[in-house]
């Protein structure tokens, strides 16, 4: 399916179709729920592995800050440069091969995304990036990457070098870190970029027939319930593929964690993060999938909040709460609306 994104006026081929989409709320589903799109349309059960290909951060490394993002914990600060050689070769490869031979064997899943997970997993010469993806890419039952990066980590190079693994027949997505879509956000987070590094990027990304999936955040540091919402609807508006939404997690020793001890953060109460979560969903395009709709990998060095923030638990609540108001994901999406949907009074 064809679709049109608003930025730079480019038009994308774009993979997602819709129609399945629409298909799926008309089975009752409350949101478009990732897994099950793709079940729809790629006809198997896809699972995603991640790997830790030992990338570091232009964040942490000097090149924009040694600081880091004020909620980067410091397992996503990576290695040195031996301990990245060792997981670059074997290790990296029996990560893959474990993970896939043990999902296959409990039915998880029959085809694999690799998830690079930890770091700026763009952060390197082009050649060695080859060489990880190539690694990455080696199982027979592997399809694509999703690779997690920043927004202002991908360079022309490294996109064109993504698109011959779209052209070689490979589902690719990148997973921008984006969190918020207000630039005031960005630099109390210490993110090192702004909303326009995303902008700049997200038509070039797909111009080169991969999708996009975005990072939120709710819950960050002086941002209202309304400029949440104007995130949800910046992202619609923008093209994203797909979502991953997430309470803020204070994580030991890290600079939000010392905010938090000063009283200086106060994380979202359970109650508030479901109610921002339905409410998120009601104003984002409901094209847009929804990968995750809580935190549960990594939680294990969490200071707060106290509850306990699985997607599992937490997940029923939001559709609870969404099913008691009547509305489901882009009940309140009023962008790109037809003439007849905009003048409904003959
Ligand atoms: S961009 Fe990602 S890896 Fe880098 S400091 Fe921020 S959260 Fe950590």
């Amino acid at each position: 399916m064809e679709a049109k994104s608003i930025v730079k006026g480019v038009t994308t081929e774009r993979k997602i179709d819709y129609d399945i989409i629409e298909n799926m709320y008309m089975d009752g589903f409350i949101y478009a729920a990732f897994g099950e799109y793709f079940r729809r349309s790629h006809g198997y059960k896809m699972f995603k592995v991640p790997a830790n290909a030992g990338f570091t951060c232009p964040n942490w490394d000097s090149r924009l800050s040694n600081q880091g993002c004020i909620y980067c914990p410091s397992f996503a600060r990576q290695f040195s440069h031996e301990s990245m050689r060792r997981v670059m070769d074997s290790s990296l490869r029996k990560q893959i091969n474990e993970q896939i031979e043990y999902h296959k064997s409990t039915g998880a899943g029959e085809k694999f995304l690799v998830y690079l997970a930890f770091g700026t997993n763009t952060y390197k010469k082009i050649n060695e990036l080859r060489a990880i993806y190539d690694l990455l890419l080696e199982h027979p039952d592997t399809v694509g990457l999703s690779i997690g990066t920043r927004p202002d980590c991908l360079p022309e190079e490294v996109l064109d070098m993504l698109e011959e693994y779209v052209e070689s027949g490979y589902e690719i997505w990148v997973e921008l870190g984006q969190q918020s879509m207000h630039y005031h956000t960005c630099e109390q987070t210490n993110r090192q970029h702004g909303i326009s590094e995303l902008l700049d990027v997200i038509g070039k990304v797909h111009d080169r027939g991969v999708l996009v999936n975005l990072f939120t955040i709710l819950g960050l540091p002086y941002e209202t319930p309304s400029e949440m919402i104007e995130t949800a609807r910046i992202i619609s508006a923008v093209g994203a593929d797909s979502l991953k939404i997430y309470p803020l997690l204070v994580m030991e020793n890290t600079r939000l964690a010392g905010y938090y001890r000063q009283g200086r953060y106060r994380p979202l109460s359970r109650t508030e993060y479901i109610s921002m979560v339905a409410d998120f969903l009601e104003h984002l395009s409901p094209k847009v999938l929804i990968q995750r709709i809580s935190k549960d990998a990594g939680v294990e060095k969490k200071e707060a909040p106290e509850w306990n923030t699985h997607r599992f638990l937490v997940g029923p609540e939001i559709e609870k709460a969404l099913s008691i108001r009547g509305t489901r994901q882009g009940s309140r999406h009023k962008i790109g609306l037809t003439a007849e949907e905009l003048n409904p009074i003959k």
